[in-house]
């Protein structure tokens, strides 16, 4: 573990990147991969933590994932700060930015693509159907080049966790995929990247998603039918303004529909915009 006094080393090639964790591994070392599009937060910087927590090398990665961009979307105006990324990384002591260009992860003539089905089915991609499968290229792209033993990925993009637990299950990819709790504010929104698009006003009602989250497992957990729960919370979130994509309860392993909420394990889901930012949030049942 870097002691926290350098810089990480920034390494922009897969080759390179390899390289490294070939050397680490050679000495014995554990190696850990938090993956993020940049723009860090303190939720980013937990997962760091945790990362460093278990293992003897950390990797971050910063690559803004054209490929789970829809051109609707806002890739170009995604933020970026790399050089304030990397300040912030080199005071938790991580040892390498893997940050690649596009062209080094998706060389001329690039024309594969991870296919994912189960829990990728569903919820974040009834609205966004090109997402996953572009999530699930770039993190088997990342998890050839850093060769990590664990990965960690936060709770807050919960299917997104899930479907990449199954992709290395059934690609056989040797990384221990771990998720960590979801990061709030003190008002519980959730940390993310994109609550700097939310205007003042906005930045006012958004912490009410999580508040409905919460009064709907409430009623789930007190035996309440469930079909009345998820309707209240998506009328008490219109009413704040909310323009709601979904809110669903699953199984919490499967994010399968739920058959029987006395007897799985539950996970309750949303998905809203908010003027032109949309948000998502989740919380175990
Ligand atoms: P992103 O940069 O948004 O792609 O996120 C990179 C990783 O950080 C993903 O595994 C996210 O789930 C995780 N993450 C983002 N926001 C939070 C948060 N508020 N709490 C926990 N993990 C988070």
């Amino acid at each position: 573990m870097n002691d926290g006094n350098d810089l990480p080393e920034r390494i922009r090639t897969v080759a390179g990147m390899q390289a490294r964790t070939a050397a680490w591994r050679g000495a014995g070392a554990q190696v850990a991969l938090v993956p993020t599009m940049g723009a860090l937060h303190d939720g980013h910087l937990q997962l760091v933590r945790a990362a460093a927590a278990v293992a003897d090398r950390v990797i971050v990665s910063i690559f803004v994932n054209p490929a789970q961009f829809a051109p609707t979307e806002d890739f170009a105006a995604y933020p970026r700060d790399e050089a304030a990324d990397v300040a912030r990384l080199a005071a938790l002591g991580v040892d390498a930015v893997f940050a690649p260009a596009v062209a080094e992860i998706y060389p001329d003539g690039f024309a594969t693509r991870v296919a994912v089905d189960g829990p990728a089915l569903g919820l974040e991609s009834d609205a966004r159907p090109h997402f996953f499968g572009g999530v699930a290229t770039v993190v088997a792209k990342l998890f050839i080049a850093c060769a990590p033993d664990v990965a960690i990925f936060g709770e807050k993009d919960y299917q997104q966790l899930l479907v990449i637990r199954r992709m290395a299950a059934d690609l056989g990819l040797p990384v221990a995929v771990v998720g960590h709790p979801t990061i709030r504010s003190a008002d519980g929104l959730a940390l993310s990247s994109r609550n700097a698009y939310l205007s003042p006003g906005e930045r006012t009602t958004a912490p009410r998603l999580h508040a409905a989250l919460q009064s709907a497992a409430d009623a789930i957990r007190a035996g309440g039918d469930v079909a009345a729960a998820l309707a209240a919370a998506t009328s008490e979130l219109e009413a704040s303004g909310f323009a709601v994509d979904y809110v669903a309860l699953r199984n919490a392993e499967t994010l399968a529909v739920v058959a029987d909420p006395r007897n799985e394990p539950l996970r309750l889901l949303v998905a809203a915009r908010l003027g032109r930012t949309r948000l998502i949030d989740n919380i175990p049942v």
